[in-house]
């Protein structure tokens, strides 16, 4: 059993004002793996006040010292890389071969592009031709609160803490209290980088306690959340007696368009997104469209794909799903699947209780709907689990005006060999992000939303430009 109570408050590993333990659990055991310690309104305060007090500091620091820090924590976490893989593989169950490649990878993949992003940031610029003297400063916005959630933690944590060092902030970090035990191997790189005391100060918490603390303290000039848009909500309103900043990035509801003209692989590669991580990312494409004359083929790929698809456990090498993160997600996942029965669609691949052969561990079935229309619960609700439900199309405005018709707005997916066809709904459909054809959206690109997804935009400059303050010029002497 891992024993980690203490928070890391102005350079130093600190114990709790009261003892509050909270038990970790092992989503593939149901057991305990860890205990820590959930803060208290004294231990938000002391790291507000540590943040607050290094924050003249650390905003006065070069920019070029600032970023040689976070070229420091790039080279800690690459050292120290295995032990990060296997604290998120622990805390939530991601199967270590995932942990190694695509979870902590995400951690280093987002370092290094906010790495090339500074190199290129002007923090002072011109504001045009024309008007001499008129300059625009991007300015640390202060002390920022930093919460962030289980299912991807270092891909949250460091789309937060490093854009926030880089920019001048000083920080204080409350990590899911379901998956605390990477942020707290992430403080140590920070701590072993050397970064000044006081500018990143870690407390553990819940969302009533340590969340709220920090999203109504009038000592912090904004809060940067990534989660579920019922905490969004909270938090809006909690931070607007102190008119913070709040920068959301929530849940999704991503639509998949596959027109029967779609490369040979889109059927199967939309399955496999929907189940990696199993189907616990924001950004799944949950919702499969499929043009009516594939539509039989596409079920056939589909329900192929999930019948190959292995569900074990997170310490076994291999490409299998892992359990999801608790009960809770469990029992409202196997509520909503029971709701897709129910309401009518037809259950192609999975279902009810956990795949074969594993009684024990938050295990789901890997799940695909067909036959579902727009109104059901599952095409409307993010599940956050392993389930994709399809439904067929007749044309391409249906397609579209589907796809739209969601509170949601994060990532919306399209797959046709049509260009003409790919640029108008690249345009067409309503979200922060929308990916054809499987492609990349580039290194540095901002991740974010739109309606209830939020509406952050984090990631590379666009990431840096959230965490500053833009200043307005006249007067500037050359
Ligand atoms: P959650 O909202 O329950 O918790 C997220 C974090 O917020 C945790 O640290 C939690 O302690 C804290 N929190 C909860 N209530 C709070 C409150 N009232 N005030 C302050 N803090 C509070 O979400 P979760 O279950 O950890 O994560 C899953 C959700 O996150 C999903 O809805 C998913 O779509 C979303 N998510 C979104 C993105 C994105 O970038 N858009 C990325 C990952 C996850």
């Amino acid at each position: 059993m891992i024993e980690k109570r203490d928070f890391y408050i102005n350079g130093r590993w600190t114990a709790p004002a009261a003892a509050r333990d909270y038990a970790v659990i092992d989503p593939s055991t149901e057991e305990p793996c860890a205990v820590i310690s959930l803060g208290d309104r004294a231990d938000t305060e002391a790291a507000v006040a540590a943040a607050k007090a290094a924050l003249p500091g650390w905003r006065a620091t070069a920019p070029e010292t600032r970023l040689a820090y976070v070229e420091k924590i790039l080279e800690i976490y690459k050292d120290r890389y295995e032990e990060m893989a296997q604290a998120m593989s622990l805390e939530m169950g991601a199967p270590i071969d995932f942990a190694r490649s695509e979870q902590a990878g995400a951690g280093t993949w987002h370092i290094e592009n906010f790495i090339r992003a500074a190199k290129e940031f002007e923090w002072v610029h011109p504001l045009g031709d024309g008007t001499p003297g008129a300059m625009i400063a991007y300015e640390a916005i202060g002390v920022v609160g930093l919460i962030t959630p289980w299912n991807w933690p270092m891909n949250q944590v460091t789309l937060k803490v490093i854009p926030a060092l880089i920019a001048g902030c000083t920080m204080v970090l409350k990590p899911s209290e379901e998956a605390p035990l990477s942020s707290l191997l992430f403080a140590e790189f920070i701590e072993q980088a050397g970064v000044p005391a006081g500018v990143f100060n870690l407390v553990n918490g819940d969302g009533v306690g340590v969340g709220t603390q920090l999203s109504t303290h009038p000592d912090i000039q904004m809060i940067s959340f990534t989660g579920s848009t019922r905490a969004g909500k909270a938090i809006s309103i909690a931070a607007a007696e102190t008119l913070k900043r709040v920068v959301l990035e929530l849940g999704g509801k991503g639509a998949n368009l596959v027109f029967a003209d779609c490369d040979e692989k889109a059927v199967k590669r939309g399955v496999r997104h929907m189940f990696e991580n199993t189907g616990q990312s924001c950004n799944a494409p949950s919702r499969m469209l499929v043009e009516r004359s594939y539509y039989e083929t596409a079920l056939e790929i589909a329900a192929q794909t999930a019948a190959e698809t292995q569900t074990g456990a997170p310490r076994e090498p291999g490409r299998h799903l892992g359990p999801v993160i608790n009960k809770s997600q469990f029992e409202k996942i196997q509520g909503l699947i029971e709701s897709g029965i129910k309401e009518g669609a037809r259950l192609i691949a999975g279902g009810l209780g956990r795949p074969e052969g594993l009684n024990k561990g938050y295990y789901v079935r890997p799940t695909i709907f067909a036959d579902c229309t727009p109104e059901m619960t599952i095409m409307r609700e993010e599940i956050f689990g392993p389930v994709l439900s399809i439904m067929p199309f007749d044309s391409e405005e249906e397609a579209v005006a589907i796809a739209n018709d969601t509170p949601y707005g994060l990532t919306n997916y399209l797959q046709t060999q049509d260009p003409v066809r790919t640029n108008r709904l690249l345009r067409a459909l309503d979200a922060g992000m929308v990916v054809a054809n499987g492609k990349s959206r580039g290194a540095g690109a901002p991740f974010g939303g739109v309606k209830a997804s939020g509406r952050a935009r984090e990631g590379g400059r666009w990431g840096i430009e959230e965490f500053c303050d833009v200043k307005s010029i006249g007067g500037w002497v050359e």
